[in-house]
C-alpha cells in the first residue's frame, strides 16, 4: 500500500462516516481528489487506488498533467479561478469547471468548447459568506446567472460550488454550507435541473456533508502538505 492509497482509504472512511451521521447513503457524496502542485506520479498512485476524478487549480500545470495522463480514463475538474485568457485551455482540456461566476466567462467557455467533446459540466461558484476572496457570485445574483448559463449550448449546468472562509467550529461551518444548500433548493424550485453541490475540503468535509454536499474536494488529506514554488 502506498501512502496515497492509505490516505485515500482514510478519506473515503471519513466520507462514509459523515454520510452515516447525516442519514445519507454513502454513494450520495462523490470524492474529488485535488492534485494541484502534485505530479503525475501522485495522480497515477491515486488512480491505482481507484480514484478517477481529479481537481486542479492552476490551468497550465493541469494541462500538462492532463496531457501526460491522456491514456487513463480520468475526469478532470477545474476548481481554480479562470482568467479570460485561459478559458480556451479550460474548454479544450477539462470535463468540469466549478468556478463560473460571471456570464462573460460562461459564454466564452461555451463558444470555445470543441464540437467533438461532450458539453462542459459547470457549477456556479457562490460567495456564501461574503468572504474577501472576491470569487463567486453574490447569492442574490445566482438565479439570474444560473438561468443564463443553463441556456448556453455547449455547457451543462450541474449545480453550485462554494469555498467559504474556514469556520471556527462544526456548527458555524454547517451554517455557512447550509446557505449554499438552500440556494440550490431555490434554484431547483425555479425549474433548473441541478444535482451537484460542490463543497467541503480536507478540514471541513464532515460539516459540508451534514449540510448536503454531493461532491467534496479533498487535497492535502490525500496527497499531503502542498509546497508552492517560491
Ligand atoms: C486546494 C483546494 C481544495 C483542497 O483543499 P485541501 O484543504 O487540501 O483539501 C479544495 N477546493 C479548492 C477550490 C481548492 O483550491
Amino acid at each position: 500500500m502506498t501512502r496515497i492509497s492509505t490516505q485515500l482509504g482514510a478519506v473515503r472512511a471519513r466520507i462514509h462516516a459523515a454520510c452515516r451521521a447525516a442519514g445519507r447513503p454513502p454513494e450520495a457524496v462523490a470524492l474529488l481528489a485535488v492534485s494541484k502542485t502534485f505530479g503525475v506520479a501522485a495522480v497515477q498512485a491515486a488512480f491505482d487506488a481507484g480514484q478517477t476524478a481529479f481537481g486542479e487549480n492552476y490551468i497550465q500545470e493541469a494541462v500538462e498533467k492532463i496531457t501526460a495522463l491522456r491514456h487513463l480514463p480520468l475526469v478532470w475538474h477545474c476548481i481554480g479561478p479562470v482568467q479570460s485568457n485561459k478559458t480556451r485551455l479550460v474548454a479544450e482540456h477539462f470535463d468540469w469547471v466549478h468556478t463560473v461566476d460571471r456570464l462573460k466567462m460562461a459564454q466564452r467557455l461555451s463558444e470555445q468548447r470543441p464540437a467533438g467533446l461532450p458539453p462542459l459540466q459547470v457549477c456556479i461558484q457562490v460567495n456564501v459568506d461574503g468572504g474577501p476572496t472576491k470569487s463567486g457570485v453574490a447569492p442574490a445574483d445566482a438565479l439570474a446567472l444560473a438561468q443564463a448559463v443553463a441556456d448556453l449550448p455547449r455547457l451543462c449546468l450541474r449545480g453550485l460550488m462554494c469555498l467559504p472562509e474556514p469556520a471556527p467550529d462544526f456548527d458555524a461551518a454547517c451554517q455557512v454550507f447550509n446557505r449554499a444548500r438552500l440556494l440550490l433548493t431555490d434554484l431547483t424550485t425555479q425549474g433548473l435541473k441541478l444535482d451537484t453541490l460542490s463543497m467541503g475540503m480536507s478540514a471541513d468535509l464532515e460539516a459540508a456533508i451534514a449540510a448536503g454536499s454531493t461532491l467534496v474536494r479533498v487535497g492535502s488529506a490525500i496527497f499531503g502538505a502542498r509546497h508552492y514554488p517560491a
